[in-house]
């Protein structure tokens, strides 16, 4: 397919094209850049924007399939697929099924730990400011979304937890947790958007906990493109 596209934005993994002629639409292009500690550590993972793409397509077929909103449209190369055009709401969504991570660094939970219910967090989305952790209030103040907004957006959230743990599981990976981002499409409707991924997510083997995610290249734990191919063969299966 050759579209006409042009460079709308380029963030630390992925770049935003507009196409010409169709104004309701993106391509939304895979990096093999990585970087962890808010922009601090940088590298290329090789392969990276391939497996992602491929791993984002997967997951996102099957939200679809179980009537998850969401902007994917099609993959049409090994690192593009077309997405619906949506406004980003800046607000990160976080689900935690396990703790680990800033979980644990920030409140001082067990690392492993099973939570008896998954905790949504919520963090502002600003690389100046660093992703700070934030509560409705600070959105409803910030008019980053409405209470109803932020209810639908709650229960979307919890039900692709759902889908999404099963999905895993099913493919003896645990998931620990995860990162949403979501946007309005043109007529106003809030869908899921951007990525899921081993950028995105903790993923740890069912049987030995091992890491099979961004934590491999965030504390050098070495086999960082294995993990990513692992979880790609694994979805593929
Ligand atoms: N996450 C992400 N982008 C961010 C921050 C976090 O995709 O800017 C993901 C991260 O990969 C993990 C989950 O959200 O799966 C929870 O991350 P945590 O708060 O533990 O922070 P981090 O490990 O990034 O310090």
């Amino acid at each position: 397919m050759t579209l006409d596209k042009t460079l709308l934005y380029e963030g630390k993994a992925k770049k935003i094209y507009s196409i010409s002629g169709k104004p309701d639409l993106y391509i939304q292009e895979f990096k093999d850049d990585a970087t962890a500690f808010n922009g601090l550590k940088k590298d290329k993972i090789s392969n990276k924007g391939v497996m992602n793409t491929e791993i984002t397509t997967l997951i996102f077929n099957y939200l679809i399939s179980n009537s998850i909103p969401t902007h994917f449209v099609e993959k049409i190369s090994e690192n593009e697929m077309i997405v619906k055009k949506v406004d980003i709401i800046k607000v990160e969504v976080v689900c935690r099924n396990i703790a680990a991570g800033s979980l644990v660094k920030k409140f001082g939970f067990k690392e492993g730990l099973v939570l008896e219910n998954p905790i949504v967090e919520y963090y502002l989305k600003s690389d100046e400011l660093g992703d700070p952790l934030f509560t409705e209030g600070h959105i409803f103040a910030l008019g980053l979304a409405t209470a109803e907004e932020m209810e639908f957006i709650k229960s979307l959230t919890l039900k692709i937890n759902g889908l999404l743990k099963k999905y895993f599981l099913d493919r003896k990976i645990k998931l620990v947790d995860f990162k949403l981002e979501f946007g309005k499409d043109t007529q106003g409707n809030i869908i899921l958007a951007d990525e899921i991924s081993p950028d995105t997510c903790r993923f740890w083997d069912s049987e030995t906990n091992e890491k099979m995610d961004k934590d491999r290249f965030r504390f050098d734990l070495g086999k960082v493109e294995d993990a990513y191919l692992e979880i790609k063969n694994r979805l593929s299966k």
